[in-house]
């Protein structure tokens, strides 16, 4: 079942300097209990890409095309109908930073239930039972819900974090870097507790990350985004295997494995654009060992290339 389709996403930030051009008319598809990895080098549009999706986006953003949540266009819906109904209802976000995304004076259990009693009709001792429930499930336990942040670990934080995410039991939980900042051992254990929650759960995810590992370990699908655009996009073993965009297949081979052979990694040339002025037609062509005339003067259109596969290259439509 369908769940979140973007159609023609775009959310521009406007500056005194013109447009910057973060989310640049991105298309993608998930199901019911999906798990998507959206993947890029820093300043791809990732997070920008999730603030659209949650109305989040600062005053300076325009945001156009569609945002079909269970059908209905998330963009035509009022300020108070979005709020009411849908972000923490429906979708909510683990934001990057757990270190320092709790209220630092607030007991972290008061933090939880705040989100239930501000989007549910129910009393306080409902919400603290929902809340003690949360953190057992997410693996810290009901008795440390009188703490405050300081007094819990990193990978604590994190989990209270996942715990918070899934307060009004949502149907889709958008995850910003949700390990960065944490030590491997931490980040080992909160993703455990990510991909049983997705099992137990039936949980639908988006991830975004910069880290293909964690985006192999979490997602069956992923989609891969440069200079504001999704280059490629397609079920995660067909995307990580067998990458048909050149920038995948960069990306990837620039991604240490410790199973794989001795190898010096192999570096992306180049750096990724000024999205105030993207270069014209494929913006990857500066960077593309295989760019081509028609790469610098045509864009490449996103096209089904297999079943469930997307791709912009003209290596691959022409
Ligand atoms: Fe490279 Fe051309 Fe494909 Fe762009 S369209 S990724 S420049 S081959």
């Amino acid at each position: 079942m369908e769940l979140l389709k973007l159609q023609n996403l775009k959310m521009y930030y406007g500056t005194l300097r013109g447009d910057v051009r973060a989310v640049d008319d991105i298309s993608f598809t998930m199901e019911k209990k999906d798990t998507v990895g959206l993947a890029g080098e820093s300043g791809c549009g990732k997070t920008s890409a999730m603030l659209a999706i949650l109305r989040l986006q600062p005053p300076n953003a325009k945001v156009s095309g569609e945002i079909l949540f269970q059908g209905k266009n998330l963009l035509k819906m009022s300020d108070s109908e979005f709020r009411k109904n849908i972000r923490w209802k429906k979708i909510s976000t683990i934001f990057q930073g757990a270190m320092n995304a709790l209220h630092p004076t607030l007991r972290v259990g008061d933090q939880i239930t705040e989100a239930i009693l501000a989007h549910e009709s129910r009393s306080k001792q409902e919400a603290t039972e929902i809340a003690g429930k949360l953190f057992d499930l997410v693996g810290i336990g009901s008795e440390r819900l009188d703490r405050y942040s300081h007094e819990l670990s990193g990978g604590m934080k994190q989990r209270t974090m996942i715990a918070m995410s899934l307060a009004c039991n949502p149907e889709l939980i958008i995850a910003d870097e949700p390990t960065t900042a944490l030590d491997v051992i931490i980040e080992a254990q909160v993703l455990k507790v990510m991909k049983e929650l997705q099992e137990k759960l039936g949980l639908s995810m988006i991830v975004i990350s910069h880290d293909l590992s964690m985006i192999a370990e979490t997602c069956n699908k992923a989609a891969i985004m440069y200079a504001g655009k999704i280059v490629e996009f397609g079920g995660i073993v067909k995307v990580f295997t067998e990458p048909l965009h050149p920038y995948t297949q960069k990306l990837i081979a620039a991604f240490p494995s410790i199973l794989g052979s001795m190898r010096e990694l192999a570096s992306i040339s180049g750096f990724p654009p000024d999205l105030l002025s993207p270069p014209p037609a494929c913006r990857f062509h500066p960077r593309c060992p295989y760019a081509m005339n028609i790469c610098r003067k045509e864009e490449p259109r996103y096209i089904e290339a297999d079943q469930n596969r997307y791709v912009a290259c003209h290596l691959v439509s022409r």
